[in-house]
């Protein structure tokens, strides 16, 4: 074996481009190829991922060690625990083992650029060649206006990127070629993994696969309508999938083209695909300008800003138990299951940074700590985005009204009563503001704060930047 794929995340073995030309590369001079894989976990609690990611990911690894032991690929698994050790245990692996060629993905946010850097650039000391390929991305060359700029603002990004999709040939490639029998196999378990909900996630590729096609078969059409109501399967909840590469963007459009040829509508009018365009669009920015890797705002006039500290509120919200009962039931939803529907996350991120005014930072790390799809540049843009200092953000006088959001997307109340089960008996009326008395009755908090007096703090102290 001279050629080594390293995978990262990018846990899949079907249209995984490092796999796929290493593959290709090492038949063409009758070599072989194996897979190497280095947990981090030291790496990913500073990184603040949750247990429930890290659990799925090595439910992923182990899943994927199998698919490629039946193909007489080996994968093999070097604990590095942090980055900076990266590049001597890969060095020390590929010295031991006579490798030539180390192929991987790119990654893009600038912790993990760095590590990739220097491993590169330890192993050239050594003759040990880099193949990077494109990082994961739908279009993976930079989106630039006609000015050779990025975009700041999504619409005119997706616009172009549109453009550029359609130029390209988006097929996803296929798994490599078996190179020899079948290798014993024995499930991988690791020190690091815990619970997660693998009810909801199994952790195995072809099953997202399946659940993307029966989405894009059965849901697509109605996504728009269903997309904003938690109490619908309106979504695909296909999200740590992609974050951990289990699934890749390329096989989301191939069902995307697929559906809509069938529905005989044009592929680029797919509302789910514009998502897909925010996942892009968050990674390229993560891209080009680094500081948002680095904690730091995207406008930085709002570094200037002084958030309230407010720990016992801060862990009111933390814990769903703000006294609003839909910002209290998504946060348990995010507490029982690691995952939130996309229109919670924005009421919850507004309700933290804005009614709270809480660093929307603190709010970053509680989500990431938490989340099974937890991702560096959809969380960072999601926040950013709801705490007004982002790329293309929510303007900071529009402050949700976490009543009216409730009323209008929960109406019934369903999703409420199925998180927060004190308050199920209420009507659907009261139950997005229950009375007092209701609440004493019910065992559930009084509001932690005043909407109408914390919103218009927010506003003023915005508004207080203007003049700096
Ligand atoms: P679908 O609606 O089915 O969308 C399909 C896919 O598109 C998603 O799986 C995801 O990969 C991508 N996507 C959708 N919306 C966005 C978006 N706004 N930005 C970037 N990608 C998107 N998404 C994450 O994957 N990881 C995160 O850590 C994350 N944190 C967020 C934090 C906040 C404060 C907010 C407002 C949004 C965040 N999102 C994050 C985006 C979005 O909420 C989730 O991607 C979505 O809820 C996942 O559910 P789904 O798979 O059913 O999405």
């Amino acid at each position: 074996i001279t050629h080594l794929v390293w995978l990262r995340n990018d846990l899949r073995w079907t249209d995984n481009p490092a796999l796929y030309f290493a593959s290709l590369a090492a038949q063409s001079t009758n070599d072989g190829i194996a897979v190497l894989v280095t947990p981090t976990p030291a790496q990913w609690r500073e990184h603040n991922e949750s247990d429930a990611k890290n659990s799925l990911r090595a439910g992923l690894i182990s899943h994927l060690s199998k698919a490629l032991a039946e193909r007489g690929i080996p994968l093999h698994c070097l604990d590095t625990d942090s980055f900076e050790s990266a590049p001597n245990r890969i060095r020390d692996f590929c010295l031991e083992n006579s490798i030539q060629h180390i192929w991987f993905n790119s990654d893009i946010p600038v912790h993990e650029q760095q590590r990739d850097q220097a491993v590169c650039a330890l192993l050239n000391e050594h003759h040990i060649e880099s193949h990077i390929q494109a990082a994961d991305l739908l279009v993976s060359q930079p989106v630039l206006s006609q000015q050779g700029t990025p975009f700041k603002v999504f619409t005119p990004f997706f616009n172009k990127w549109v453009t550029l999709l359609a130029q390209q040939d988006i097929t996803p490639l296929p798994a490599p070629e078996t190179q020899a029998p079948a290798l014993s196999w024995e499930p991988l378990h690791f020190d690091w993994e815990t619970k997660y909900r693998d009810d909801l996630w199994p952790a195995d590729q072809e099953i997202a696969k399946q659940k993307l096609w029966q989405f894009c078969h059965h849901k697509e059409r109605h996504y728009q309508a269903k997309r904003d109501y938690p109490i619908e399967p309106g979504t695909s909840t296909l999200s740590p999938y992609l974050a951990l590469g289990a699934l890749g963007p390329r096989q989301c459009l191939e069902a995307i083209f697929y559906t809509c040829n069938q529905e005989e509508k044009r592929w680029q009018d797919s509302i789910w695909l514009k998502e897909l365009a925010w996942r892009d669009f968050y990674r390229q920015l993560m891209g080009h300008f680094p500081t948002l890797s680095m904690n730091r705002p995207f406008k930085p006039e709002t570094d200037a800003l002084t958030w309230r500290q407010n720990e016992s509120e801060f862990k009111a919200w933390c814990e769903g138990k703000t006294g609003f009962p839909i910002v209290d039931a998504a946060m348990r939803q995010l507490n029982q299951t690691g995952w939130m529907h996309n229109r919670l996350r924005m009421i919850t991120a507004s309700f933290c940074t804005k009614l709270l005014f809480a660093d929307w930072r603190q709010g970053e790390a509680y989500f990431m700590s938490r989340l099974i799809d937890g991702e560096f540049a959809a969380n960072n843009g999601g926040w950013q985005w709801s705490a007004s200092t982002g790329c293309d953000a929510a303007p900071y006088f529009r402050v949700f009204n976490p009543t009216r959001q409730s009323e209008t997307y929960d109406k019934e109340g369903d999703f409420i009563r199925r998180f927060v089960p004190e308050l199920a008996k209420l009507d659907a009326k009261s139950i997005h503001n229950p009375k007092p008395e209701q609440r004493r009755r019910c065992g559930y908090p009084d509001p932690v704060i005043d909407y109408k007096s914390s919103r218009l703090a927010a506003i003023a102290a915005f508004d207080a930047l203007k003049g700096k």
